[in-house]
């Protein structure tokens, strides 16, 4: 339970992201871990013991604080991830995506007509 006016900034709040040892797999609490059923939003040291790491499948004892990740420097990684597309109108995008059918009809007619 939160109360209002506690809320803290993303980066008061960010919680540490832990890396594995073993094979470098960072747990990130903001994204939690879909293979395991990881509610985003958990935190490292509220996995249940019996979580491993889901690349290698170590314990969490091979894991190591590596301090706020998903802070505002995450988040701005996050905004220029598939940057380029966000920026194309639907139009754009639908131009791009047949236009590309397009071309892949007309080689493939091309190379047909070869033959
Ligand atoms: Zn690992």
């Amino acid at each position: 339970m939160s109360e209002p006016g506690q809320e803290k900034t993303l980066a008061e709040q960010a919680p540490s992201s832990y890396e594995c040892r073993a094979c470098g797999y960072v747990y990130e609490p903001a994204k939690g871990d879909n293979q395991n059923k990881i509610a985003p939003g958990t935190l490292f040291t509220d996995l249940p013991s019996s979580w491993r790491c889901p690349v290698c499948g170590v314990s969490q004892s091979q894991f190591q604080d590596i301090g706020a990740k998903g802070a505002p420097s995450g988040f701005a990684e996050n905004l220029n991830y598939g940057f380029g597309v966000n920026r194309l109108t639907p139009n754009q995008k639908n131009l791009l995506i047949f236009g590309g059918l397009g071309l892949a009809f007309l080689f493939f007619l091309s190379l047909y007509g070869l033959n």
